[in-house]
């Protein structure tokens, strides 16, 4: 029979750490922490296979098959807590928690204080002896199933939410400030205003009954996992639907019992940086998710954080320690053990690991343990540091780098000399660092109305995860380095400043001011993640440097890849750019820039209109020195390496003038009348032009462009030769559909090249092969392969041609195809395995069977992302070429691929 619910607590668990799978990250975690003597509150976790089943047989089959399981699992914690659900003198309460196999944070929502009930409370008054803790909790529980289970929400963005209201209203009415004033009568009027107004909204009593709210609150987990939040969140992070999510219940441990408890989140390491400084939040008299909530300002768990926060904050030593005192000072044996945990906890993680605790009257409890989310820079240092610690091995540090994550590295900073004028409007808390510059917007919603913009929030809600997404930075007036803001900005790797106090915001005006400076919606700020700082306007930025422990990284991916990576680059700067990050070679240089370039594009366009051979040679005359002098620019940047060069690929009506001012320029320039012009520009027209007159199309009709351009880079490769240089040109035929089309454009070079080196008297080594982006051409690789030299698969037009998607027009529907679930990412980034793959991997095979030796590579912007680069390994490409700043990105995963 299958096991449904897993039990842990009091030292034993039924799972462990690697049965995520089953249990989430979460459950899996809270049973290995029991397993290795860490106090965890004990409970049950009920499997993510129970979510899947939900979702398939509905509510009412799943209940009951488990049930008893679950009826079981309640009476193993009432046991363990000596209490009893529902009880009226000693009733047990628990958590309901979410938990999926990879971490959602803030994805589901989790109900406190479960059990909770006119009973309840008065047993728990009593048997604490503090009334006001107990009322605190039964209207955190109210207000948390309300908003989870009931759906108590506010009704527009621009209202507050229905509980906060009626707390706001009281502490109105009782003229106080923070919700720690409330007296137990105040809590107790709390209570029933909230009932009141659960009636109210949803017309339903809130619930009594402890086995009724638990369902409810299970049945909740369960549909949360289809929430548009959770769903989105999925999307971006590329997490299959099927997984589920496993609900935690545990018993509650409580931080709100006074000041000899209290509540926090804490990380092993910098988060941020990555340095190895234990450092987290607290809240005295607190529970759950107070700390990141930024309802009160939390205070640091080490000493050293506590000052290093002060100085940041502008606050006195003297203040600090006595309003905002460490748990180092206020509560040094607390401090002691958890410092002892998280300690233990790394140890026996190997990994950053980030925790939640709470401290009930002096006794440690843990909460959850996880391996902590990090920036991009965070990531590399860690990964080094534990490699050097001796706690890893290259391996599994280089597997711990995430590809995508390193972007994050490469991305700008503010230019120095820009900051030297940049006017400092406020200092808020360095919550993800980077820099961002953008105009300002206040709605999540709104993020895209600019191109670049930050998100001006008081705070952020798992609601405005899409914005931040979109948003250049996240500038948040309240909450703390753990806040949501500055959690989920980690995790993307987006620029945050949070809890910066001086900024007020007035969603109604759409006004922040600072200061008294107001800035509306859509003026100019600008962040910097690293110090907290905000600026006003614009301010410049510059790419960031790349050596120490980025290099070791880059060193580990050489050591274990099998495919090389190159890179895409038009230009002998681009191709530099990517060298520095590593690439080896030129996976692709399109040639149509270089004659739309400056006086080129007239001598272009003369020989595109052109009526005859010979005007049309006498044309690519005079582009023949310019072509020349780029390809030995770019051979040279390259040197050692292979560059494979493209020859002219788009359409011809490209290059033609549509503008009545230019055509007469043409006419001028040909002696020909504007009419004449106008009537080829008009013949060159064509319905379809991506299926049209392009790529070795041009070249089988007008051979003479392909011979100007075989010579051109064949002459470049002499003379570098000539110079001591030594260049390795590949010619690539483009868009070929049957082995024909390639055999006549490798003919004219070949000829073409016997005769520059008869004129020079020497010779170079070079190779002629082809894209494979036409479906026909892939379906008949080996035929193709008995020309080529090499393949590269242009996947950008393969996708186009096989799916049948205009790539330029893709962006009308692509989006509703991946809501919908028809596409599970977008093709023309995500490389489709499935389809397209069958193709690419039948292509690599059928050339190989007639060429064993061909070199094969990718060179689409698949080249550049991680998965997509994993297939090709798998398929014994020689190489991936993407675009410079994806080169690192493109080497982890090569190497990557190869480890496993
Ligand atoms: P999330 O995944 O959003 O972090 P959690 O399930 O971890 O949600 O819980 C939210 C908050 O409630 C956390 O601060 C957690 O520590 C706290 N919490 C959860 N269960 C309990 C419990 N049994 N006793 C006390 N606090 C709890
Ligand atoms: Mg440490
Ligand atoms: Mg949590």
């Amino acid at each position: 029979m299958t096991k449904h619910v897993y039990t842990f607590g009091g030292g034993h668990a039924e799972g462990k750490a690697d049965m995520r799978n089953l249990l989430g990250g979460k459950g899996a975690n809270l049973a290995e922490m029991n397993l290795i003597g860490v106090p965890v509150p004990p409970g049950f976790t009920i499997t993510t296979e129970v979510c899947t089943m939900y979702n398939e047989k509905g509510q009412s089959a799943t209940f009951k098959t488990i049930k008893p399981e679950v009826e079981a699992a309640v009476a193993y914690v009432e046991k363990l807590t000596e209490t009893k659900f529902g009880d009226k003198e000693n009733p047990c309460l628990v958590s309901v928690r979410s938990g999926a196999r990879a971490s959602m944070p803030g994805m589901m929502d989790t109900v406190l204080n479960l059990g909770m009930n006119e009973g309840a409370v008065e047993a728990i008054s009593k048997k604490s002896g503090n009334p006001r803790f107990a009322w605190d909790s039964y209207r955190r529980f109210i207000q948390m199933y309300g908003d989870v289970v009931m759906e108590m929400k506010p009704a527009s963005k621009e209202e507050i939410d229905p509980f906060e209201e009626i707390i706001e209203d009281l502490k109105e009415e009782k003229g106080i400030h923070l919700d720690t004033e409330f007296t137990t009568d105040d809590l107790k009027e709390l209570v029933n205003r909230f009932k009141s107004a659960v009636k109210k909204v949803t017309g339903k009593d809130f619930p009594t009954d402890p086995w009724e709210q638990l369902w409810g609150a299970v049945a909740a987990v369960f549909n949360s996992w289809n929430n548009p939040r959770a769903n989105l969140y999925r999307r971006l992070e590329q997490i299959p639907d099927e997984w589920g999510t496993a609900v935690n219940v545990q018993a509650m441990v409580f931080g709100n019992m006074g000041t000899n408890s209290g509540t926090g989140v804490a990380f092993t390491r910098d988060a941020a940086t990555g340095e190895d400084i234990f450092n987290g939040e607290y809240l005295i008299n607190a529970q759950g998710e107070d700390v990141v909530a930024g309802i009160r300002t939390p205070q640091q768990i080490t000493l050293e954080g506590s000052r290093r926060w002060a100085e940041l904050q502008g606050i006195s030593e003297e203040k600090r320690a006595s309003k905002y005192p460490s748990l180092e000072e206020a509560m040094p044996e607390m401090y002691r053990q958890l410092n002892d945990t998280q300690q233990k906890l790394e140890d026996h993680y190997s990994d950053m690991q980030d925790l939640e605790f709470t401290i009930q009257e002096g006794k440690l409890w843990l909460l959850q343990t996880r391996n902590g989310k990090r920036t991009g820079a965070a990531m590399v240092k860690i990964a080094v540091d534990m490699l050097e610690e001796g706690r890893i091995n290259e391996k599994t540090a280089l597997n711990r780098i995430d590809a995508a994550k390193l972007d994050e590295l490469l991305h700008p900073v503010f230019e120095k000399d820009a900051m030297k004028s940049a006017v400092v409007l406020t200092q808020g808390l360095p919550a993800s660092p980077g820099a961002a510059t953008g105009q300002v917007v206040f709605f999540a919603d709104e993020a895209s109305k600019y191109p670049e913009s930050i998100l001006v929030r008081v705070e952020t809600s798992p609601e405005d995860l899409e914005g931040m997404h979109i948003a250049k930075g996240i500038l948040t007036a309240r909450g703390g380095m753990t806040s949501h803001a500055a959690v989920v900005a980690r995790g993307m790797g987006k620029c945050c400043v949070s809890g910066a106090g001086m900024v007020r915001i007035n969603y109604k005006t759409r006004v922040m001011t600072i200061e008294g400076k107001e800035f509306r919606e859509g003026d100019w700020i600008s962040l910097n993640g690293s110090t907290g700082e905000v600026y006003e306007g614009k301010v410049a930025t510059v790419n960031p440097d790349l050596s120490g422990d980025f290099g070791k990284v880059m060193d580990w991916a050489s050591k274990f890849s099998r495919m090389s990576v190159r890179t895409n680059a038009d230009t002998p700067h681009d191709a530099k750019i990517a060298r520095d990050f590593g690439a080896q070679g030129i996976g692709l240089c399109r040639t149509e820039h270089m004659f739309f370039e400056g006086e080129r594009i007239m001598a272009m366009r003369e020989m595109i209109l052109a009526k005859t051979e010979d005007a049309r040679r006498k044309a690519l005359d005079k582009l023949l020195p310019y072509q020349r002098d780029d390809f030995e620019g770019i051979l040279k940047a390259m040197e050692g390496y292979g560059v494979t060069i493209r020859l002219l690929d788009p359409p011809l009506h490209e290059f033609v003038p549509h503008e009545e001012a230019n055509q007469k320029e043409m006419a001028d320039e040909m002696g020909i009348s504007v009419e004449e012009v106008k009537a080829l520009v008009h013949d060159l027209h064509e319905f379809n032009p991506m299926l049209g007159h392009r790529g070795c199309r041009l070249g089988n009709s007008y051979p003479e462009i392909t011979e100007m351009q075989a010579r051109a880079i064949i002459e470049a490769a002499v003379n570098l030769k000539q110079k001591g240089i030594d260049a390795k040109p590949e010619i690539m035929v483009p868009l070929i559909g049957t082995v024909k089309e390639l055999k006549l454009q490798a003919d004219i070079i070949h000829a073409t090249a016997k005769m520059v080196f008869e004129e020079k008297g020497t010779t170079v080594d070079y190779l002629v092969g082809t894209m494979i982006e036409v479906p026909r051409a892939a379906l008949t690789a080996d035929k193709v392969a008995e020309v080529a030299d090499f393949f590269s698969f242009g996947t950008n037009d393969l996708t186009q041609m096989t799916f049948g998607y205009s790539r330029d027009d893709a962006g009308k529907f692509l989006p509703v195809y991946i809501e919908k679930g028809i596409l599970k990412n977008d093709p023309f980034q995500v490389l489709d395995q499935e389809g397209i793959g069958q193709l690419v991997s039948m292509g690599v095979e059928k050339g190989r069977s007639v060429k064993p030796e061909l070199k094969v590579g990718i060179c689409g912007e698949h080249g550049g992302e991680p998965s997509s680069v994993k297939f090709c390994d798998s398929i014994g490409m020689n190489y991936v070429s993407c675009s410079p700043f994806r080169v690192p990105i493109a080497r982890i995963a090569a190497a990557q691929a190869n480890l496993k």
